[in-house]
């Protein structure tokens, strides 16, 4: 068993365990490697161990085409905005449809597939963004079927009302 090394006192194992994984673990990074985002430009390898090992594995050219790729159009910045606010499914559906932001207007093409999409968690990604838009969203399965729906049954009886012959 490991002994301390100025009491000469036995370690538990755990703590030991502990002290080690606590050494090693970076502050900035928690050992990941990587600091900051590509959203706020701020992408960047971090200088410890576990950076330098990240740097190699990516590439050294890794955060700055990460910033260009998320910033390279409304859509990924969207759906990087999404992410960073852990709205994992929104960014999702949004990273399948389309996307375009021109003037006060955010307009979104959701794919067939899609049932729905949460439109207060759009509103706060553009938040994040600090766009001020109105925001669109289109398509979809359940506004497909929605708008099908209305036309094999228009409004109004479906059948001509009963008259007074019938109920005689
Ligand atoms: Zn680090």
């Amino acid at each position: 068993m490991a002994k301390h090394n100025r009491t000469n006192e036995p370690i538990p194992p755990n703590e030991l365990q502990r002290k080690i994984s606590g050494w090693k673990c970076c502050p900035d990074c928690r050992d990941k490697g990587i600091i900051g985002t590509a959203l706020e430009q701020t992408l960047a390898f971090c200088n410890c161990p576990a950076g330098i090992e990240k740097t190699y594995v990516k590439g050294a050219d890794w955060p700055a085409q990460e910033i260009a790729r998320v910033h390279a159009d409304a859509k990924s910045l969207l759906v990087a905005a999404c992410h960073a606010l852990r709205f994992s499914s929104t960014g999702d559906t949004l990273a399948d449809s389309n996307v375009s932001k021109s003037g006060g207007m955010l307009q979104i093409q959701l794919p067939d597939w899609c049932s729905g999409i949460d439109e207060s968690e759009i509103q706060k990604a553009t938040e994040l963004l600090q766009w001020e838009c109105q925001i669109a969203v289109a398509g979809g399965w359940s506004k497909h079927q929605r708008s099908s729906a209305a036309e094999r049954n228009p409004a109004g009886p479906s059948r001509p009302p009963i008259g007074e012959a019938d109920v005689a």
